[in-house]
């Protein structure tokens, strides 16, 4: 494959990602460039004209907004400043938040706090899909003539030295074994002045450049958190659209998170749950904490009579201020989720991705009119976003992760602290650890019983409220070609069987919220048993390359176009 004849294309600025942090650098750029032309044909600005310039969005799902899974509340903040007539211009805005209210969930009780925290504020906000918001801000990308390609997947990136100088696309049409098919398509060189990292949670190929260049020297590791959701449809006339509820407590009671439910138009509910990574607990299932709360008293009253018709998993960072790695370099910037910007506190990073994508944007446009992309010219990103309003929102709430880990209760006192001395607290900046490292053996956490728990049980499927992973994956929409490569890279094999599934039993088996990971009779010793990849059924969500505890996965991107296909959320 070594000799494989590629087409190199020349691109001005080549944008990593078609989400809401790409396509938004994609979009101010453009404006930018326009609004110039426009200045110096007037006589309201000097210098020259700039001719039109090769703007790139790669998007690695089949069309824009497939891989984009979140119906969340957005701070119109940034899509204010990017398009001040968002609405005129028909932006899907599913409804603005009318109300908003904290519980807190017992085994079978509920409580509501009497006052929604000040984090919890949503009114003023807008409850969407992402997947449709994207589909629509790449259709004003494209009406702008910006080219996006979707379906392309950046697997490698091209340096010269320590520069950046592009990226290459992923082969299509390779079997199994990785050789080529009919169908065979050499994946694409592209070489750039400026490459835009927006690849979101845990980028596959950022992490690379973060690790060559050091990026994370003298910071905090990155951290997530994992989040699960579904749609449910309700009766006619049974939801009042426009609530934004979050819920503490049951049913995670190893593992810090909480649940969120928005009511939407067309009588819709969506459910979601997260849980942070850096639990210790390897019996760690999201899915199945999701289908367990939906027993709770107060939610199952909420969805009586529903159907969940939708379903997906992400993982979200939440490391915050300490855990941004170096935002700039030779040739490159990085974004929104892929460097660490979302304010985990209040769950949100839609408008700090958007604004930190069209601060590379600006710093593209200082590049083009200065004719230089070397770090002297990058350096400025750096700069704007600690101008910004993303330093102020994430630099409140710097030690929050790292506190609420200690556990709900412990951590009260100290967010109070922080909430009054602007984030500091009581130490400052507090250290937090890798999620792969913090996990311990069943035996340590569950006792001899572990998984027959009663608490580590899925409540019964009944293909309406209650579904099983793999009925669940179904309803992402995920597909990948059967006879192509498996993107999911493990590293050593003996260790899944040898020390992995008897000490830990394989929590890749039950964080994956998809079902990719099984352990079968090991060819090797009846007695012990083999990981077998179902890589078929992933949904991108990297948390295997995150919570390994032997981090034994690598995440790498399929062949473009695969993965899941998120139309309602
Ligand atoms: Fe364990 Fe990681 Fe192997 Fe899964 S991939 S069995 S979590 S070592
Ligand atoms: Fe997520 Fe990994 Fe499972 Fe894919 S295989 S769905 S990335 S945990």
């Amino acid at each position: 494959m070594d000799n494989i004849q590629r087409e190199t294309m020349e691109v001005d600025v080549l944008i990593v990602g078609g989400g809401a942090a790409g396509l938004s650098c994609a979009l101010h750029l453009q404006n930018q460039i326009q609004k110039h032309n426009e200045d110096v044909a007037a006589g309201k600005a000097s210098g020259e004209p700039i001719p039109e310039k090769m703007i790139v969005v790669l998007e690695k799902g089949a069309e824009i907004g497939a891989h984009s899974f979140s119906g969340a509340v957005l701070n119109p903040t940034a899509l204010q400043e990017l398009m001040p007539d968002f609405k005129e211009q028909g932006c899907p805005l599913d409804t603005p938040v009318k109300k908003d209210a904290v519980y807190y969930l017992g085994t079978d009780f509920s409580f509501k706090l009497p006052l929604t925290p000040p984090p919890f504020h949503n009114i003023g906000k807008y409850i969407i899909s992402l997947s449709k918001f994207n589909r629509w801000l790449g259709s004003k990308c494209e009406a702008k003539g910006i080219n996006i390609f979707p379906g392309f997947a950046a697997v490698e990136v091209l340096y010269e030295g320590n520069k950046i100088v592009g990226v290459r696309t992923g082969d299509k049409g390779l079997d199994k074994a990785g050789q080529p098919k009919a169908n065979f398509e050499a994946g694409l060189i592209l070489k750039s002045k400026l490459v835009v990292f927006a690849e979101g949670t845990r980028g596959s190929l950022f992490k690379q450049v973060s690790q060559k260049l050091d990026l994370r020297k003298g910071k905090n590791p990155e951290v997530f958190e994992e989040g699960v959701k579904e749609i449910i449809q309700m009766p006619p006339g049974t939801v009042e659209a426009g609530h934004v509820t979050h819920t503490m407590g049951f049913p995670l009671r190893k593992s810090i998170g909480g649940t969120f439910i928005y009511t939407l138009p067309n009588d819709q509910i969506i459910l979601g749950l997260v849980a942070y990574l850096d639990t210790n607990d390897p019996l760690l299932d999201p899915h199945r904490e999701l289908q367990k709360l939906k027993t709770h008293p107060f939610i199952a009253k909420m969805i009586e009579g529903g159907k969940v018709i939708s379903y997906g998993g992400k993982t979200l960072p939440a490391g915050g201020w300490y855990s941004m790695p170096q935002l700039y370099g030779d040739g490159f910037v990085v974004c929104g989720d892929s460097a660490s910007m979302v304010d985990v506190q209040k769950l949100k990073g839609i408008h700090l991705a958007m604004k930190s994508g069209m601060l590379a944007a600006e710093t593209a446009f200082l590049g083009i009119v200065k004719n230089d992309f070397s770090a002297a010219t990058t350096r400025s990103y750096e700069e704007k976003i600690h101008a910004s309003f993303i330093k102020k929102e994430l630099y409140r709430v710097r030690n929050f992760h790292q506190t609420l880990s200690k556990g709900l209760l412990a951590s009260l006192p100290l967010i109070a602290l922080q909430e009054i001395s602007g984030g500091r607290g009581l130490q400052d900046a507090m250290a937090c650890h890798e999620d792969a490292k913090t996990t311990d053996k069943v035996v340590d956490v569950w006792g001899p019983e572990g998984l027959l728990q009663p608490e580590n049980r899925l409540p019964q499927p009944d293909g309406k409220l209650f579904f099983d992973k793999l009925s669940s994956v179904y309803l992402t929409g995920t597909l990948h070609d059967e006879d192509s490569p498996n993107h999911l890279k493990l590293r050593d094999g003996n260790i899944c069987r040898d020390v992995c599934e008897p000490e830990y039993k394989s929590p890749c088996n039950l964080f994956c919220p998809a079902s990719v990971y099984e352990m079968v009779p090991s060819a090797k010793d009846p007695q012990k048993k083999d990981l077998l990849i179902n890589y078929t059924n992933c949904i991108h969500c990297k948390t295997c390359d995150i919570k390994c505890p032997f981090e034994n996965i690598d995440w790498t991107p399929p062949e473009g176009g695969g993965g899941p296909r998120y139309t309602e959320v």
